[in-house]
């Protein structure tokens, strides 16, 4: 069925991304696919890197790995690792992070496959503690894995995670080290190891401003327009009356709200974009419907499809919203094509 909502994703921007990431990566480069691909679509984006020669694929639950059947052996792992309710896939590696799930590993049977360890140097929040180190007896580590706290930050604790885990690569022996997310690519070689796991930068953002210029956007939402309406000055516009007209307007009301993830904070900050033409938001954003200021635009017409402005970077300063939560939070209403 016709949606009057569409996600317009860029292929060419997306394999741009990896290429220029592992490119600065100057390492083996994978892709956390986890979260539906930040929402974009797992299973478009994992195809389409994996035809690209990317080999490490990152999800965080089973359920997410589930879908993404179609991959080599190998060349998945599951970062929340693995609990005794989990049906593992074989081919697929747990990330392994609390002495428990090591104990559930060793006595399921898989427990002679190799599995991924994540250690926390730091951030506190999932992984085993350096001093779990006892349990890694028996293991077969194919990757051990730490991730940084402020990587997208200059941040002390970043040298700090970085030593720790530089004393851990000495006394714990695995085939592959890896610490780097997005941002810590462009911290510098020395946090690269053997693999790097970028999600965030894959997908148009930008997880630090040495990052400007090397990563394309991917997502562009596009609408409908559903009407246009005059609006004389001194007239409100939507919800609360929150926009007054200061002179005679034409008005577009369009087929986008924040049920669809285009955040409430848009009102009257937001800007949608109509043959080159730039499409003010004014007034509240609804749950289902979102106002333009098209006087800019008199040849637009009920029906046409207007581009809603995405730079992950400019909305996310605008609003306060991290790029993060912008991807992740877009709804199941947009068709997304990519082309
Ligand atoms: C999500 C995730 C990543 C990717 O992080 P980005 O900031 O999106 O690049 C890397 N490593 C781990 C452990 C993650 O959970």
């Amino acid at each position: 069925m016709h949606s009057p909502l569409a996600l317009q994703l860029r292929k060419d921007a997306l394999v741009a991304n990896y290429r220029g990431l592992a490119r600065h990566a100057g390492t083996t480069t994978g892709a956390a696919v986890k979260a539906d691909a930040y929402g974009l679509g797992a299973i478009e984006v994992t195809r389409a890197l994996l035809h690209e020669g990317c080999r490490d694929f990152f999800v965080s639950t089973w359920n997410e790995a589930a879908e993404l059947n179609f991959l080599p052996a190998g060349t998945l792992s599951v970062l929340h690792g693995f609990a005794r309710m989990d049906e593992p896939r074989a081919g697929v590696r747990p990330v392994l992070v609390t002495p428990i799930q090591i104990a559930a590993w060793k006595q399921s049977s898989f427990s002679c496959e190799p599995c991924d360890v994540m250690i926390d140097t730091g951030m506190n929040r999932l992984g085993l503690d350096p001093s779990d180190l006892a349990c890694f007896d028996g293991l077969t580590i194919h990757t051990l894995h730490s991730h940084l706290a402020c990587a997208d930050e200059d941040h002390r604790l970043n040298a700090i995670q970085l030593d720790r885990f530089r004393s851990l690569k000495n006394a714990i022996s695995a085939e592959r080290y890896s610490l780097a997310n997005s941002a810590a690519i462009f911290l510098g070689s020395d946090y690269a190891f053997d693999l790097v796991r970028p999600g965030l930068a894959l997908y148009g953002g930008i997880p630090r401003r040495e990052a400007r210029g090397f990563i394309a956007q991917v997502c562009t939402p596009r609408a409908q327009v559903i009407q246009l309406r005059r609006v004389s000055a001194g007239e409100t516009v939507g919800y609360n009356a929150t926009f007054t007209a200061p002179e005679d307007l034409i008005v577009a009301v369009i087929n986008i709200g924040y049920a669809d993830g285009y955040r409430r904070a848009f009102s009257s900050i937001g800007q949608a974009f109509f043959d080159e033409l730039t499409l003010p938001v004014i007034g509240r954003v609804s749950m289902d419907l979102v106002t333009l200021d098209a006087s800019a635009a008199p040849a637009l017409k009920e029906g046409d499809w207007v581009d809603l402005d995405f730079d992950l970077e400019r909305v996310s300063a605008q609003t306060g919203i991290s790029q993060y939560e912008f991807l992740t939070g877009l709804g199941q209403r947009f068709e997304r094509f990519w082309i």
